[in-house]
């Protein structure tokens, strides 16, 4: 199921690479169509590239990745277990002082890169999608979604059995002392909950099998 599911996402991937629907095309370096195990029940996305994915090629790959793969760990998940992916693929920034600043993708942005995001869903089907910071979670569980006070809850969403908001690692790389460790362990804990969804979803279905 991972090949084939691997095999459609394919030429998606393609199409994106030499995508140029809306302006990001003309500063990306490369484009970030996400990576990991198509067949995950688990999947995670983020708000778009920043500098060194959009160098790589590749999500989550900077401090805020690294500080990713920690709770990951913290939950035993690796990346081999989720697919990754995020709702724009190319990095938005703006220059200031010839230096490229990462700065929120618009409106008109995400939607236009919507449609790979709907078509990696669709092949993935995953149980549990879990968005990481709120423009992930305005996008795909709903509009003027409050971070502080709705993440951590799941909701019904047509593209899986549930999504999950959690805060955005970049955003927990802000804070300092108590503060960083106060909102780390809240990623750590929905990372935590995301799972024990899926295990969960998996169990009520073992129990109507028999
Ligand atoms: S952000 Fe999405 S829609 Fe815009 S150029 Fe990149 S791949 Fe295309």
């Amino acid at each position: 199921m991972a090949d084939e599911k691997r095999e459609a996402l394919a030429p998606v991937a393609e199409e994106a690479s030499a995508c140029q629907k809306c302006p990001l095309a003309e500063t990306r370096t490369l484009v970030v169509f996400g990576e990991g195990n198509p067949d995950s029940p688990l999947l995670i996305v983020g708000e778009g590239p920043g500098e060194r994915e959009d160098l790589t090629g590749r999500p989550f790959v900077g401090r805020a990745g690294a500080l990713l793969d920690e709770c990951l760990a913290e939950n035993r998940i690796t990346r081999k277990h989720v697919y990754i992916t995020n709702i724009v693929k190319c990095r938005a920034c703006s220059s200031e002082n010839s230096r490229k600043r990462n700065r929120p993708p618009s409106t008109a942005e995400t939607n236009a890169c919507r449609p790979y995001l709907d078509r990696q869903l669709e092949i993935i089907r995953p149980r549990v999608v879990l968005c990481l910071g709120s423009p992930s979670a305005n996008a795909l569980i709903h509009t003027n979604f409050r971070i502080m006070q709705e993440r951590g809850r799941f909701f019904e969403v047509p593209f899986a059995d549930y999504a999950i908001a959690a805060l955005h690692p970049a955003y927990i790389l802000r804070q300092g002392g108590q503060a960083f460790r106060d909102v780390r362990a809240t990623l750590v804990a929905d990372i935590g909950a995301a799972r024990l969804k899926v295990v969960e979803i998996r169990k009520a279905e073992a129990k109507t099998l028999f």
